[in-house]
């Protein structure tokens, strides 16, 4: 592994960041520090090939590794943060025990199922995580996504089909009513 800057790697192992601990390298590996850093990155990795990386927990990668440049939003871009009286703003990269705390901690509702997965906030929207008759999808209202251009919009989930477009998107940072 060669460090290019202090948050871009090139061929990390990602073993080093699966639950299953395999998985060879990706030829660069990038943790942005805020959203300009990642709409920075995006911008200037235009036509490379981007693989988006949570905790980790869903995914097998294979011993040849990742071709192009894998984004994990795991400890980065981590926020929870009260947006209304009932609601909060999530960003991927916040635990979805984190979630589960800080929505028990505020009185935010039924958010206790998310202590049992282990992911990030970005994989839980991907997989539409769920458990004890929960899922992730039951409790958002709005998503900030990011294109791979580095372009941020903001979708509604009024607007969004079905889960299939809903996970469609990226998920840099997402906003749930919890
Ligand atoms: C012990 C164990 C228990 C589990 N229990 C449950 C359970 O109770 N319920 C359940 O639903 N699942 C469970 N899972 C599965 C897993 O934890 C979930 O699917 C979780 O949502 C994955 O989140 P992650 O952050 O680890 O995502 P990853 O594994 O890193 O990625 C999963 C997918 O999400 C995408 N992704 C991740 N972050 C982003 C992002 N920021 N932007 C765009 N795409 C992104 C990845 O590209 C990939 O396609 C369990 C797994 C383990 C190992």
């Amino acid at each position: 592994m060669s460090k290019q800057a202090y948050n871009c790697y090139y061929n990390e192992l990602l073993s080093k960041h699966t639950s299953w601990k395999v998985g060879g390298p990706a030829d660069i590996f990038f943790t942005p520090q805020n959203r300009d850093d990642l709409s920075n990155f995006l911008k200037s990795n235009q036509g490379n090939p981007i693989t988006w990386l949570g905790n980790g927990t869903n995914v097998l990668v294979r011993d040849n590794g990742i071709r192009g440049a894998v984004i994990s939003t795991k400890k980065s871009i981590d926020k929870i943060n009260m947006e209304t009286d009932n609601s909060c703003r999530v960003e991927a990269g916040a635990s979805c025990m984190d979630l589960a705390l800080f929505a028990e901690k505020n009185q935010l509702g039924p958010a206790a199922f998310f202590s049992g997965i282990p992911g990030s906030i970005g994989g839980a929207l991907t997989m539409n995580a769920g458990s004890f008759g929960h899922e992730t999808w039951e409790f958002v209202e709005t998503v900030e996504v990011i294109d791979e251009s580095g372009d941020i919009h903001y979708l509604h989930l009024k607007n969004l089909n079905s889960h299939t477009d809903q996970s469609n998107f990226l998920f840099p940072c997402g906003s749930s009513p919890a």
